[in-house]
């Protein structure tokens, strides 16, 4: 079989049976942070997705860890950081073999101006979610999220279907990127603003955008053309969201769903204002990064005050996780959160019940590997829609970057069923090399938000930390492979804490108690989060899957 395609010379994707470390558990890693770097934004530079998310804090650490992982032995843990290896240390064979924390910084010091002052010393690094943690499996990640969203909608406001909608958004980076495929997939004629060419370039040559428009015009007449004869597209254009949201209003346009992923999370490295070339802005990140912040802001203010008005006129609009809403509400858009977050609004029920993205990746390379488990899970949950249908999509529509992965929404004791069935196939032969699983952070137990995933949480626990905090530290008691604590979003203004744990299914009798302990564990803890915030439908799954949930008796506090 071929090698799988890189996105970037340099940084070829692994694959093949030969190990260059002392185990499968070992090179599993080595693989997951090589793969994270072929199928990222900025390699070069280290640099993954979400402006400045890396997977190493610079070239020297990069090389001892890679280093580290390839001579280690099994009873050993590797201590990573903010993205530099600092100890490796005699544990146990069952111990996590790396554990990270990336981008931690004490309360009242969670700045953005504190973390570029600390970045730029080099003491620190920005993790995003997936990247500092080698989880990332490109854009893929996100499109069924995406997708999920959409549909989500489509039941809520218009009967099931997007056929004949028209969805706007902006931003066609790592994560955003997923958006114009997501959308068609939903049978929407989706339009996608990006500032940069080469954004829109790379997602036109991999087929998720259909075309780039050369105008605003031009993308608008496509748009209506795709609505009226009800036909699923993808258009691109290259603008900027800040000015193009704005015309729309003034034409007296009103899409159907609206939403944004720019890197508004970024003022600096992020974002970009209105009126500055993209060349500009990249010199002024250098030179004048106050500047930058200011005129961030402003740009976001106008753009989010065009959401604001979409919204009056009818549209379906929400935040998609990129603190869009924040920021304009730092800049004086007073009503910014009259947007809903996405998580309240469409997926909040899902995570009730531990349901949320979960992904494998085939190490080896192989894309049968990934076919043969696409089969099993259609054999395991039968009954599970929102699987199958996805399955069936995503084999049809969502081409394999890197490793070949997938990812599909599924909940407690599912995960399990499928990770030990896989590993049993990975023993008997029936794969072609081991598997190795995660999930995304943004999962039910592993991440407080307040203006992402815990906004608005029934029990007004929003901003309480230790749900992820316990999580990453019952995934190190329950024999994961790499457990990481990262904090940082929003202007890297501690906005959020999240854990990260990844499994290896490398075909042995310790992989199965692995996958079993940490993967049940993990998505206990997340019905559990919901139940103790008085979900009844968390605390319907508690009582149902017996999670060991401890509740306190009625009343008591
Ligand atoms: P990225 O930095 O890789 O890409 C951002 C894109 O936005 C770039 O292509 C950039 O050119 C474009 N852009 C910036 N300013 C613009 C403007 N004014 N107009 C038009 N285009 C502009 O970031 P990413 O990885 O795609 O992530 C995007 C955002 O989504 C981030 O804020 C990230 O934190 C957030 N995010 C959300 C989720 C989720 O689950 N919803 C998951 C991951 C990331």
């Amino acid at each position: 079989m071929p090698a799988p395609q890189s996105r970037h010379p340099n940084f070829p994707v692994p694959h093949g049976n030969t190990l260059r470390a002392k185990g499968w558990r070992q090179e599993a890693l080595l693989r997951l942070l090589e793969n994270v770097l072929s199928v990222g934004e900025d390699p070069e530079n280290l640099v993954v997705y979400a402006a400045l998310g890396k997977a190493a804090r610079n070239w020297a650490s990069h090389k001892a860890i890679v280093e580290t992982l390839i001579g280690m032995d099994e009873d050993q843990t590797l201590v990573i950081q903010s993205g530099k290896p600092v100890a490796l240390l005699k544990t146990h064979a069952s111990a996590p073999l790396v554990v990270m924390a990336n981008c931690n910084l004490v309360g009242q010091w969670a700045k953005a101006e504190i973390f570029y002052e600390l970045e730029k010393k080099g003491l620190i690094c920005w993790g995003g979610l997936t990247a500092g943690a080698w989880q990332y499996i490109g854009s893929q990640g996100v499109i069924q999220g995406t997708y999920e969203i959409f549909m989500r909608i489509a039941e809520k406001r218009f009967d099931g279907s997007l056929a004949g909608k028209f969805i706007l958004t902006a931003g066609m980076g790592g994560m955003g990127g997923a958006q114009p495929l997501a959308g068609r997939m939903a049978g929407a004629a989706i339009l996608v603003v990006d500032v940069d060419a080469a954004r829109a370039k790379t997602r036109h040559e991999i087929g998720f955008l259909d075309e780039i428009a050369p105008d605003l015009d031009s993308a608008l007449a496509a748009i209506e053309t795709a609505v009226a004869q009800q036909k699923p597209v993808s258009i691109g254009l290259v603008a900027n969201a800040a000015d193009i949201y704005p015309e729309i209003v003034r034409r007296g346009i009103t899409p159907d769903i609206v939403t944004d992923q720019t890197s508004a999370h970024d003022l600096v490295y992020g974002y970009v204002p209105s009126g500055i070339p993209l060349a500009e802005v990249r010199r002024l990140r250098v030179d004048d990064p106050k500047y930058l912040m200011a005129a961030s802001r402003a740009s976001i203010v106008r753009h989010v005050g065009a959401m604001l008005d979409m919204q009056k006129a009818g549209a379906e609009v929400f935040d998609n996780g990129n603190l869009i809403r924040t920021q304009a509400r730092e800049g004086g858009v007073e009503n910014a959160f009259d947007i809903p977050i996405f998580t309240e609004a469409y997926l909040r029920p899902l995570f009730c019940e531990a349901i949320g993205p979960f992904r494998w990746m085939a190490l080896s390379g192989e894309e049968s590997d990934i076919a043969k488990i696409d089969d099993l899970v259609l054999k395991l949950f039968p009954d599970n829609h929102i699987v199958t249908n996805w399955i069936d999509l995503a084999r049809k529509y969502v081409p394999f970057e890197g490793l070949p992965a997938r990812i599909a929404w599924l909940g407690h004791m599912e995960r399990t069923r499928l990770a030990v069935a896989v590993n049993s196939m990975v023993a008997n032969g029936e794969l072609k090399g081991p598997i190795a699983f995660s999930r995304d952070h943004l999962d039910a137990g592993a991440m407080a938000h307040p203006n992402i995933m815990t906004e608005n949480m029934r029990d007004g626990s929003d901003a309480i930390a230790d749900w992820p905090l316990l999580n990453a530290m019952t995934m190190c008691s329950s024999m994961a492979d790499l457990v990481v604590i990262h904090s940082g979003g929003g202007g890297y203004a501690g906005y959020m804490t999240s854990a990260g744990v990844t499994l290896v299914a490398d075909g042995t009798i310790a992989a199965t108690s692995r996958l079993q302990t940490a993967l049940t564990n993990d998505t206990s803890l997340g019905i559990i989060r919901y139940a103790d915030a008085g979900y009844e439908t968390a605390r319907d799954a508690a009582a149902k899957h017996n999670v060991g949930y401890l509740p306190l008796a009625e009343g008591a506090i």
